[in-house]
């Protein structure tokens, strides 16, 4: 097999600093378990429109079409507010998930052990908490036409959306979790409102039919996304997979985030369908932004960016163990005490800068 190609894209704020200690494991894996890729970077968001004036070039899309995973690390800053829309940073990513066609959006929720604590719920509610949500991301209710604010027949204003989903939208967001289950916990939970929503009952139906023709292996079950929402919130660790449309995923990712603590810990990867070599394409991004507040001071934790490259290794290069030898590296390091700022807690712990975070992690 020839070495497997990984585009780098750190562009803004705090996107470069996680993104080094990233390059450091990447480093490592070459040197110690001579595990290389073929790794390019390139520039993406402000950056980029800072050095071609658009914030993703043609060549850069054409890379990222072509390597076998893309890792991201953030865009945006408040020097880019003023920008026309079509040149702001965020219109990069918005091209490349667009352009890749990234209609599955994984989030995992998973809770170290060291940091139960944080969580808004219980220890023993979270702690080994791993779960993950598979959330549509290219159709529903964002996405359906018609929309628009209008003055309607009785001369009032009026706000339309229109949630829509199409058999093949439901089957191939349906077969990613189904994928992904058969690696994890074998157990896939689809949510929607077949109560109220034409969508919804077109939703259960497809993800039933498909399961019951090419998963049936697979045990999986359906809940209103309300329930849902109260399920995640009493018992999160009786979910494995939760596959769910667009807004509902939404809502239901950023709840599951916040039972595990600090968006500084939160990787996510967006897959789309399979390419030559049998794997999606994918772009793994951590879940937040550029964090221009914090930005060049060495207090951003680096653990969201190294475990999206965990998920790379476990989702695009067929590395599911040398995937979890990284995670359990961070999950060493977090029991030993080591806390970047944000993860300080009234218990304490050793203060670390970004990058000892990252040589930390590197050593166990
Ligand atoms: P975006 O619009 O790009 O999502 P945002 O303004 O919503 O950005 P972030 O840039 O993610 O959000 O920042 C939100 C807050 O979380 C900020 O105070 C930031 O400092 C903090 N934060 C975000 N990421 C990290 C990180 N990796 N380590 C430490 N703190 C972080
Ligand atoms: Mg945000």
């Amino acid at each position: 097999m020839s070495t497997p190609s990984l585009l780098i894209l750190p562009g803004d704020g705090i996107g470069p600093e996680v993104m080094t200690e990233v390059r450091k494991i990447i480093d490592w894996y070459g040197a110690k378990r001579d595990l290389q890729f073929d790794v390019s970077e390139d520039l993406v968001g402000g950056i980029a429109y800072d050095k071609h004036g658009v914030p993703l070039t043609d060549e850069t899309m054409a890379k990222a079409q072509e390597a076998d995973a893309v890792l991201l690390g953030a865009v945006g800053g408040p020097q880019y507010d003023n920008l026309d829309f079509s040149l702001k940073p965020e219109r990069g990513l918005l091209r490349l998930r667009k352009e890749m066609d990234l209609f599955s959006n994984l989030r995992p929720a998973q809770c170290f052990d060291a940091l139960a604590d944080f969580s808004s719920l219980k220890r023993d509610v979270v702690a080994g908490l791993d779960i993950m949500i598979v959330r549509e991301l290219t159709s529903g209710v964002y996405f359906g036409e018609p929309r628009g604010v209008s003055v309607n027949a009785n001369g009032e204003r009026e706000g339309v959306n229109t949630q829509r989903y199409t058999e093949s939208e439901i089957a191939r967001v349906a077969r990613s979790a189904f994928e992904l289950a058969k690696r994890r916990g074998n157990k896939v939970c689809s949510m929607e409102k077949a109560n109220v929503m034409e969508s919804g009952v077109l939703w259960r139906e497809v993800v039933q039919e498909v399961h019951d023709k090419e998963y049936p292996e697979v045990e999986l079950s359906h809940m209103y996304a309300d329930a849902g929402g109260m399920q995640l919130c009493r018992w999160p660790k009786q979910f494995d997979v939760i596959v769910t449309d667009n807004l509902f995923g939404d809502l239901l990712s950023d709840v599951a985030a916040m039972l595990t603590g600090s968006l500084g810990m939160l990787p996510s990867a967006s897959l789309g369908a399979p390419m030559e070599n049998g794997r999606p394409k994918a772009l793994y991004e951590p879940v937040h932004g550029s964090a221009p507040d914090i930005a060049g001071q060495g207090k951003a934790n680096p653990i969201a960016c190294i475990l999206s490259f965990a998920m790379a290794l476990r989702y695009s290069f067929d590395q599911g163990a040398e995937a979890d030898r990284l995670e359990a590296a961070v999950e060493k390091v977090l029991a030993e005490g080591l806390r970047t700022a944000d993860l300080m807690g009234p218990e304490g712990g050793t203060p670390v800068s970004t990058s000892q975070m990252g040589d930390a992690i590197v050593a166990a």
